[in-house]
């Protein structure tokens, strides 16, 4: 089967202009190159009311949903929230749901958006408005899927938002691998936490990502596996303080995607962040994540 890639266009809310510091540009870029590599990719549905509620709450999602939300939450989350900010928060929210489910019989899928990591239950932090790993983590459980997840969060930043969320469940294991000096200051524990120093570049890297995913995998034993993939540990990246390489980020998503295989077990990829100023090279980073899922997809 091929790797399962999710794309919507509304991902990309062409408003947002270039100078933003969030390169919107990079989900349509990362979408063609992946045309250009010779994957379909599925459009799913956006992520309606009912499943966003099972994670925020009521009011936080009506007040997206209409346009309410108070400035002051706003700017917390780094972007005005209008009618094309809610349908991409909606969209990529819906693509992890539809991805996962993809990736229960294809062994892996990609949401080309999505990781979403600092928005919690009672609002959103950090260009996070929807938490959409939550929201289809909550939607497998449920379902009956799955008995146990694992959250693989190797964005640079903390993933306090899942922490949130999922503390002190047992049914989901949240693991964040993140440059300890960075936003968010405050991190509220995941079950497992690695705050790696300033300037942490390949070598120490992916020696402590082997260390931390062997002992992430024995503690959560998963049955399914969420991985955020964000860029952002890259040296040129602006937000992110670490200094991995291009080959150091491949070699990191290979080995995500060999442990998952190696364990047997089933994950969906999401792209998280990535802040260079050259939102060509931020997209030609995610397409790793791609390459390493396409290599442990259930053959046909
Ligand atoms: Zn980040």
């Amino acid at each position: 089967m091929p790797l399962p890639l999710v794309h919507h266009p509304d991902y990309d809310a062409v408003s947002v202009a270039d100078a933003h510091r969030f390169p919107m540009r990079k989900y349509t870029l990362v979408a063609q190159m992946a045309r250009r590599a010779g994957h379909m990719l599925l459009v799913p549905e956006p992520a309606g009311f009912g499943a966003l509620e099972t994670v925020h709450g009521r009011d936080y999602v009506a007040a997206i949903f209409d346009g309410s939300l108070e400035r002051k939450a706003a700017r917390r989350i780094g972007f005005e929230i209008t009618p094309e900010i809610a349908a991409r928060s909606r969209a990529a929210v819906g693509g992890t749901c539809y991805a996962a489910r993809f990736a229960l019989e294809a062994g892996a899928a990609v949401n080309l958006a999505g990781g979403s990591h600092h928005a919690d239950a009672n609002g959103g932090a950090g260009f996070c408005v929807f938490n959409d790993v939550a929201v289809a983590a909550e939607q497998l459980l449920a379902g009956g899927q799955v008995k146990r997840v694992l959250i693989v969060d190797l964005d640079v930043h903390h993933g306090d938002g899942t922490a949130r969320i999922f503390a002190g469940r047992g049914d989901v294991f949240t693991l964040s691998m993140h440059c300890e000096d960075n936003w968010p200051t405050e991190k509220p524990p995941s079950d497992l936490d690695v705050g790696l120093p300033r300037g942490a570049e390949d070598g120490v890297y992916l020696t402590t990502l082997r260390q931390v995913l062997t002992q992430g995998f024995e503690l959560a034993t998963p049955d399914f596996v969420f991985y955020n993939a964000g860029v952002d540990p890259h040296m040129d990246d602006r937000l992110g303080h670490l200094a991995l390489s291009d080959g150091g980020l491949a070699a990191r998503d290979r080995l995500v995607a060999e442990f998952c295989a190696g364990a047997n077990v089933p994950v969906c990829g999401v792209l998280g962040g990535g802040y260079s100023k050259d939102a060509e090279a931020v997209a030609r980073r995610h397409m790793f994540l791609v390459e390493a899922m396409s290599g442990i997809c259930v053959p046909a």
